[in-house]
């Protein structure tokens, strides 16, 4: 391996160099301790009246064996802000010295740069944000002390060839900064394996995107042990707190790889579904987790989103991303919020669409039964007794579905197959039709009716039950009779996974059916009746 001729001491400012940092008596000091009398800290004990580590040894000894970095490589800050300033701090003479960065990118490098009171070089990216090697190593001169490149790049989402930031590693004789926040989602690679061999590589990380700690302020510079010694000297000295430490240490055992997966596989469904709306011009490939987008008519977008109470980054002002939208990957649901705004409101489009086909044959009875949740009508409906059709079409026109039923059933024996099936094929097709039963009302029930009431409470939770309180003074109600309405609704209920309580009285059979079968139709709309932008489950436990 060849390592990169540099002295990394004499670019580093000359104060810095030289500085003598402030030292803890627990710094100074290697024994065992039994009483810590030398900070002036509250002796009684609460977990938090001690000064922490300003070493961060246990977290960094963690992080050491996630990214295979040694820990002499490593430093920690405040966020990967406190590593930008810091370079800053060290590397560039205030009035004197500069840097060059890519244009556009994170804002963060020019803020620090000014608060520093050094003279930042941008450079445009080329063609489809291509890394304009030459140029940036053009606009160097002998005071450029730091060179930043984000990659994959905030707002531009596409991440640089290893082989062109590793030119500039070679060719530029100053500190190169790449700044691999995004690094996480992308199939490019980190340079953090280069490290080695060029000293004058800084590598920044942060524990606030892929790894989802961002309210810690836990941000990763990863460099030659002689940089990352300055960064420690020249950073407050208990610059991160024992709470972050440690909370951090107890949520970097989750499955952080599968939380990537989820946001990469969102990504890409927003990829393709924003692509087939009109609005959108351009989605612009990303090796990141947000979109940079750009559509017709970026403000007014930007407010219509934010009246929906969606919050996206507007960078049409940015150079090189004028009509851009910069939307980062949230939720399944989040993302359809969005979908559903930037589609005009077209809810077919963005979320599942609920219908569902069942067909049943046995040797008994052929049924067909086609249910769309989301849609009104019908094709008809036609079993082969004319009251049961009668009371199907109050469920059409109730429940305000779109239902076709189509059933042959041996009625030359008697009609219980027919009704027993029909009610069994109807429930499957209902309960197919709600798929994952996200957004739905679950709950549904009607008041009195007429002057035979009829009620019928439902619930969609998925645990089975059937409460029946009804009686009929009439063998028959036209050539349905009616004992089978019972098993019709216990059939029913019981193939809808569905908890359900009929109970009616009244004069008239006709009407107690009827009301059965309206209540019936009243209670599956408002329990099936699905709120787009509160699409998760109706559900205190997380499944249904
Ligand atoms: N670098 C880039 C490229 C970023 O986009 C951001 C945050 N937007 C940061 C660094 C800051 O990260 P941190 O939360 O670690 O300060």
């Amino acid at each position: 391996m060849n390592m990169k001729n540099i002295n990394i001491y004499e670019l580093a400012r000359p104060n810095i160099r030289s500085l003598a940092p402030y030292s803890t008596a627990r710094d100074e000091c290697k024994m065992q301790i039994g009483a810590f009398l030398d900070a002036n800290e509250n002796p009684i004990s609460n977990g938090y009246n001690r000064y922490p580590d300003p070493r961060q040894a246990e977290l960094k000894g963690i992080i050491s064996r996630i990214k295979g970095m040694p820990v002499r490589n490593m430093f920690i800050g405040n966020g990967s802000d406190e590593a930008i300033d810091l370079c800053f701090r060290v590397f560039c003479r205030p009035g004197v010295d500069n840097a060059v960065s890519i244009m556009p990118t994170y804002g963060m490098y020019k803020v620090a740069a000014d608060i520093n009171d050094v003279a930042v070089r941008e450079v445009a990216l080329g063609e489809n944000f291509s890394l304009p090697v030459d140029s940036l190593l053009e606009a160097c001169d002998e005071n450029t002390k730091l060179m930043f490149v984000c990659s994959p790049n905030n707002p531009t989402g596409n991440a640089f060839p290893t082989a062109q930031i590793l030119t500039l590693a070679e060719k530029f004789d100053g500190m190169l900064v790449v700044d691999e926040a995004y690094v996480d989602f992308s199939s490019e690679g980190s340079m953090l394996p280069y490290i080695k061999e060029y000293p004058n590589l800084i590598v920044l990380q942060t524990l606030s995107k892929a790894y989802g700690l961002a309210a810690l302020r836990l941000g990763l510079a990863f460099g030659d042990e002689r940089t990352m010694a300055m960064f420690a000297n020249v950073k407050y000295p208990y610059n991160i707190s024992l709470a972050a430490m440690e909370k951090a240490m107890s949520l970097l055992k989750r499955d952080v790889a599968a939380e990537v997966e989820c946001v990469k596989a969102e990504k890409e469904r927003m990829e393709k579904a924003l692509s087939g709306l009109s609005r959108v011009r351009k989605v612009w490939p990303s090796d990141a987790n947000f979109l940079l987008v750009e559509v017709d008519d970026a403000r007014g977008l930007y407010s219509e989103l934010l009246d929906r109470q969606v919050i996206v980054r507007d960078r049409s002002k940015v150079p090189g991303c004028s009509g851009c939208l910069r939307i980062t990957i949230g939720t399944k649901e989040e993302n359809d919020k969005v979908l559903a705004v930037i589609g005009g409101l077209e809810p077919e489009s963005v979320v599942e669409r609920r219908e569902a086909k069942v067909v049943r044959k046995t040797k008994e009875t052929e049924i067909e039964v086609v249910v769309d949740l989301d849609r009104k009508g019908s094709d008809g409906v036609s079993t082969g007794l004319s009251f049961l059709d009668h009371m199907l079409d109050q469920i059409v026109h109730h429940a305000g579905i779109y239902l076709t039923v189509r059933a042959k059933g041996d009625l030359n024996v008697d009609e219980h197959h027919t009704m027993e099936d029909v009610a069994i094929v109807l429930g499957e097709a209902l309960i197919k039709a709600l798929g994952d039963k996200r957004g739905i009302e679950r709950y549904g029930f009607v008041l009195p009716m007429d002057e035979s009431s009829a009620m019928v409470l439902m619930d969609l939770g998925g645990r089975i039950e059937f409460v029946w309180d009804v009686e009929f003074k009439r063998e028959f109600v036209g050539d349905v009779p009616t004992e089978m309405f019972k098993h019709f609704f216990r059939s029913l209920g019981s193939a809808m996974l569905c908890n359900l309580h009929v109970s009616a009285k009244g004069e008239n059979d006709h009407h107690v059916a009827e009301g059965i079968f309206k209540a019936f139709a009243r209670a599956l709309k408002m329990a099936v009746r699905r709120e787009q932008f509160a699409y998760s489950l109706p559900s205190s436990k997380g499944i249904l």
